[in-house]
């Protein structure tokens, strides 16, 4: 690992002071789980890291006042978890954070650095997007939100520039009636990446009618995947098994995975398609 200089800012504003002095220089530490492992293995040799552990205003998680929710990025996985503000807004969601990796990475990782490194085979960031997420992000010249949509861009690449923070991922409210789930197919062992996941949220009118769906996938192509194509085949419709079936038939269009010591290629899309059937039927057989 090469020398750097470690600095431990206690406000944004410090931190954006840090990040304009070192500019390319620099590279800001959540909990370090990735970042660690990319400074040992020398693919990022910063000379100035910026650790945010003591940044006020980027810790903790809180409803809002239009009954979305708010996660702080160093808010940890365990924290969110565990969370009741969490568990209140959607139980799924804080199953979700129960499913990366082990204890001791979620009580160390953090749900902004989980964003901020954008391996398309993490956990939270299909859940996110299914819930319609944006993130929060600053600049020393202002603050935008992202949709969570436009956010990855490509593998480990996100929409962020240097001299950005992560502030927090802010979701909207949950409409009444809204079923949601998380499906991470695990071959291998519990606390591995998923070989394919699948997110899916579904509000169903009188007679089972889609009154809205939202779907998306991780490990299925080099950022997740939010499979429109299927959520168009499905909204305004009556739902039964074999409309769920043709729609999940679909998302083999909208993915395109990578071949890696998890499967095929040609394996993780059939995975998708059955991994996206059994979440929607899921949903619709939830409220019979
Ligand atoms: C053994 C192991 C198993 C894992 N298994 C899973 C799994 O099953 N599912 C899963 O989803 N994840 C898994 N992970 C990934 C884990 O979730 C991430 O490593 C973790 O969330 C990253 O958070 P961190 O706080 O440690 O980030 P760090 O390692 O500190 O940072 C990661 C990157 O994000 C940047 N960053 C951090 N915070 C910010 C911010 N606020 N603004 C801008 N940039 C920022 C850093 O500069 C760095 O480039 C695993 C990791 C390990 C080591």
């Amino acid at each position: 690992m090469n020398q750097f200089d470690y600095h431990a800012p206690t406000s944004l504003q410090e931190t954006f002071d840090l990040l304009d002095t070192y500019g390319e220089d620099a590279h800001l530490m959540a909990g370090g789980t990735a970042l660690v492992l990319l400074l040992q293995q020398g693919l990022v040799q910063p000379g100035h890291v910026v650790g945010l552990r003591k940044v006020n205003e980027l810790q903790g998680i809180q409803r809002l006042d239009n009954g979305g929710l708010q996660i702080r990025a160093m808010a940890t996985h365990r924290q969110a978890e565990t969370s009741p503000d969490v568990q209140a807004y959607c139980e799924a969601l804080a199953n979700n954070f129960a499913r990366v990796a082990t204890i001791r990475i979620r009580n160390q990782g953090t749900v902004g650095g989980n964003l901020a490194h954008a391996d398309p085979a993490q956990d939270p960031p299909p859940m996110l997007i299914a819930l319609g997420g944006e993130a929060v992000v600053a600049n020393k010249a202002g603050q935008r939100r992202i949709g969570l949509d436009e956010f990855f861009v490509d593998y480990f690449e996100t929409a962020m520039q240097q001299g950005d923070v992560l502030l927090s991922i802010d979701l909207p409210p949950l409409a009444p009636g809204t079923r949601v789930t998380y499906k991470k197919f695990l071959p291998r062992t519990q606390d591995d990446y998923a070989t394919v996941s699948v997110a899916a949220a579904l509000r169903l009118g009188a007679d089972h009618t889609c009154e809205d769906v939202r779907v998306a996938l991780g490990a299925a192509a080099t950022v997740p995947v939010h499979a429109r194509k299927v959520e168009d085949a499905l909204r305004g419709q009556r739902l039964d098994a074999e409309k769920i079936k043709d729609a999940a038939a679909l998302v083999r269009d909208e993915v395109d995975p990578l071949d890696d010591l998890r499967g095929s290629a040609g394996y993780k899309r059939e995975m998708a398609r059955v991994w996206t059937q059994r979440a929607l039927q899921e949903l619709l057989d939830a409220g019979a």
